[in-house]
């Protein structure tokens, strides 16, 4: 058993990067992309651990002392960089009375990490480091990141792990090796839950296919009363569709006061037109996610047509990818619910 056994998915990824590493091909620089909760940043430490392993066939072994000072992020060689807040909110670092912790990567961390590549390893045989949301780091310290990016040396490798790679700089991304992490499979998801959350057959398929292949999505939704989230979404929708303008904007408010509740939202108002396409198209109701709702979804699918449930589909779709361009969840939120109102 090694540690990468404990990772739930992305085998293809793990295997990609073990034969660059029994083969001498570790790569200086490694971009993880994709959503958050998919195991980017688990792979990324096994990875880091596999590289210093004292383990030859078992590697990462999680036992020897090199992955036990990973694991304790005490290993000198191995550096993980976040945000403050990150690091706070993972008990990583204590909070500092008056001082607001900075929710971007600031230069004087990177500025470590010069120090760190200027020696050769102090304990093991590679320096890894590993920068959770690389997107945090701010077109200026992603230029001073550069300069080590293009000085590599031959024992270390940098892994940037991100959601949003299109926030990182062209120049920064064609430096490194990127590795895309898809979502993983609802199987996988619905299996963790049960083992996790100790949820029956039902509500953990159900609610595995609301997360939609994030682990992280699926412990969060699994803590909250999402379901009966859920229903308070479905009734303001019924309301702004058939109602008038102010029924409209009291559900654009109440879903806009952060830009994560507006994504949220708005999976879950996915979720919904899709069961509904999919019971107009006579897909058996096994397929459908909102099993528990499921004489609910067949009433209102029959007052609509495919067509414009497909509709529907597409622009929540588009509003929500236009979350990271735009500004105001509140308006996007407004122009698409007038819109899904007229046609
Ligand atoms: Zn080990």
């Amino acid at each position: 058993m090694s540690l990468y056994d404990d990772i739930i998915g992305q085998k293809r990824q793990i295997e990609q990067l073990e034969r660059a590493r029994r083969g001498g091909r570790v790569a200086h620089a490694y971009l993880f992309f994709g959503p958050a909760g998919v195991g980017k940043e688990r792979v990324a430490l096994a990875f880091a651990k596999a590289l210093n392993c004292e383990s030859e066939e078992n590697a990462p072994c999680g036992e020897c002392q090199s992955c036990e000072k990973i694991k304790k992020r005490v290993h000198p060689d191995v550096r993980l960089v976040a945000s403050e807040q990150e690091l706070l909110d993972r008990g990583l670092i204590e909070p500092e009375k008056g001082v607001r912790p900075s929710a971007q990567i600031k230069n004087a961390q990177l500025q470590e990490l010069s120090d760190l590549f200027r020696h050769r390893p102090y304990l093991g045989r590679w320096k890894v480091v590993v920068v959770i949301d690389a997107d945090l780091m701010n077109a200026n310290s992603q230029n001073r990141f550069l300069k080590t990016l293009e000085e590599p040396s031959a024992d270390s490798a940098i892994i940037l792990v991100t959601a949003h790679p299109e926030a990182l700089l062209p120049t920064v991304r064609s430096r490194c090796q990127a590795l895309a992490f898809g979502p993983l499979s609802t199987d996988l998801v619905s299996e963790f839950l049960k083992q996790e959350h100790a949820l029956d057959e039902e509500r953990a398929r159900v609610l595995a296919a609301m997360a939609q292949g994030s682990l992280q999505r699926a412990d969060a939704i699994a803590k909250g009363d999402v379901l009966e989230e859920r229903d308070g979404l479905v009734a303001g929708f019924s309301r702004a569709l058939g109602g008038d303008l102010a029924d409209v904007l009291a559900l654009a408010e109440e879903y806009s006061k952060g830009r994560d509740q507006a994504q949220d939202a708005l999976n879950l108002l996915e979720i919904w037109c899709r069961d509904l396409l999919f019971c107009k198209l006579g897909v058996s109701a096994k397929l459908l996610v909102n099993q528990d709702r499921r004489e609910m979804v067949a009433d209102q699918a029959a007052g609509f047509s495919s067509r414009r449930l497909l509709a529907w589909i597409e622009s929540i779709r588009r509003t929500r990818d236009g979350f990271w361009v735009n500004a105001n969840p509140k308006m996007a939120l407004e122009s698409l619910l007038l819109g899904m109102r007229t046609y």
